[in-house]
Formats: C-alpha cells, sequence, structure tokens
C-alpha cells in the first residue's frame, strides 16, 4: 500500500516570518481535523529562505508534517553562486526536494539530463527527489498527454541510481494555475503508464511503491476525484497550498 502525499508548493511565496504563521496555523488546522497522518503524509515546499525556521518549528512542536525544497544544485559544493547543494537541505531535515518543475525546465531551460542529475544529488544526500513531469498544451496536441512525461522521467531515471527513492509528479503544463485541471480520468491514464514505465525500468517492487502525485489546479473541491484513481498516490498542490484552510481540506481529501 502506498500512503498518499499531499504536497504544497508554496513557489515564491511567503518570507520566513509569513512562512512559520503558516506553518504554525497549518498544524492546529489538521489537529482540529484530527489529521491521520498514517493515512496521508503532508510536506511543505517552501522557498529556500524559510527552510530553517520552518525546520525549528516542525522540530520544536514535533509535528508530522515533512519539509521539501523546491531545487536543489546538481554539485556538490564549490564555485556555483547563487545554488544550494543537496548536502545543504539534508542538514535541515528537508526529506524531498522538487525536481524539474515546469517552469524551471522553462523559465531556466532546464533540461532532462539536468534534472536527472538533481534527482541524483537529491538521492545522494539522503532525499527524496520528487520528479516532475508534464507536457505543454503544444505537446499534447502533437504527441498526446504520456509521450512527453515518459521521455522526461525515462531521462531523470537515467542519472537516478538503482535503490534510490523517488516520487514522481505528473504536471500537465497546461494545467498549472489555470484552473483547468485534468480530468481524472487523463490523471489516471498518465499515471499509469509511468508505473509501466517504472515496471519495466525498475521492476515491480519499485513500480508498487513508487508514489505518483498529480497537479495542476489541484483543490480541495477536486482533490478526492484525483486520490480515487488507482494510480494516483496524491497531489502537488501550488495555489491552493497558501491557504491554510484549504490546503487542510486539500490534506483530508475533502
Ligand atoms: P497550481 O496548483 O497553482 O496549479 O500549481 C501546481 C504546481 O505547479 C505545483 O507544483
Amino acid at each position: 500500500k502506498r500512503t498518499p502525499l499531499i504536497a504544497g508548493n508554496w513557489k515564491m511565496n511567503f518570507d520566513h516570518l509569513q512562512a512559520i504563521a503558516f506553518v504554525q496555523k497549518l498544524a492546529w488546522s489538521l489537529k482540529d481535523a484530527q489529521h491521520n497522518y498514517a493515512e496521508a503524509e503532508i510536506a511543505v515546499f517552501p522557498p529556500f529562505t524559510d527552510l530553517r525556521s520552518v525546520q525549528t518549528l516542525l522540530a520544536a512542536d514535533k509535528l508530522a508534517v515533512a519539509l521539501g525544497a523546491q531545487d536543489v544544485s546538481p554539485h556538490e559544493a564549490g564555485a556555483y553562486t547563487g545554488d544550494i547543494s543537496a548536502a545543504m537541505l539534508a542538514r535541515l531535515d528537508t526529506r524531498y526536494v522538487i525536481v524539474g518543475h515546469s517552469e524551471r525546465r522553462g523559465g531556466h531551460g532546464e533540461s532532462d539530463e539536468l534534472i536527472g542529475l538533481k534527482a541524483s544529488a537529491a538521492s545522494a544526500a539522503g532525499m527524496v527527489p520528487v520528479i516532475c513531469v508534464g507536457e505543454t498544451a503544444a505537446d499534447l496536441e502533437e504527441h498526446g498527454a504520456a509521450a512527453i512525461p515518459l521521455r522526461q522521467l525515462r531521462a531523470a531515471l537515467g542519472k537516478l541510481p538503482e535503490g534510490a527513492e523517488f516520487v514522481v509528479a505528473y504536471e500537465p503544463v497546461w494545467a498549472i494555475g489555470s484552473g483547468d485541471p485534468a480530468t481524472p480520468a487523463q490523471a489516471e491514464e498518465v499515471a499509469l503508464a509511468i508505473r509501466e514505465l517504472l515496471r519495466t525500468e525498475r521492476g515491480d517492487a519499485v513500480a508498487d511503491t513508487t508514489r505518483v502525485l498529480y497537479g495542476g489546479s489541484v483543490s480541495s473541491q477536486n482533490v478526492a476525484s484525483y486520490l480515487k484513481q488507482p494510480n494516483v498516490d496524491g497531489a502537488l498542490v501550488g495555489g491552493a497550498s497558501l491557504k491554510v484552510d484549504e490546503f487542510s481540506r486539500i490534506a483530508q481529501f475533502q
């Protein structure tokens, strides 16, 4: 059985004080809702500058919310101005690292190969990469839904050693921030294709235990319909993860 993962990607929102206030309120809200963390794991992905503050809060209050980062350098250390290494993130109890978000593939020209190297760097430091894949509207028209995500995933896996734990997030680019999510059936179709690829590339155990998330205009209104799909094991939430009550409802799948 795969424990669903509800992941909030804050993108470039909230300074460290806002981050602390948010996580504190989220913890209260989850407590009120008697959230069962064994039924759904929750992770927040703040900007780098918030990680230390959020880490301190999570540790002090023993909160079962996992910490994630939005990106990582493929390099270990050295002359890489502006980059943050996997070791630095791991030292802050960061458990997950998003790699290959479409906003980095598109806005920063990140290649499939670079994303694989980032996933590998995160994994080598003991963290779990969340490998994002997804097609643009033009890709969808030209190649159908699954071809591009599968190409992206195959390339990333080419750099990620056997035995590494990872999460895959299917985020159709046309669904991100658009209010026009994929239908549950569309999400399931690609999630199933991803799982089949994992089966051929990594074998049954990896295919059966690796979580495949859906992302793109997820809200409390639609989250349950995705989680009902047999191959969708959670959600990567952007805009709706910035509102405490909304994100808390999403975590309860209601
Ligand atoms: P939205 O939920 O705002 O569509 O963003 C999705 C996303 O990009 C999460 O990584």
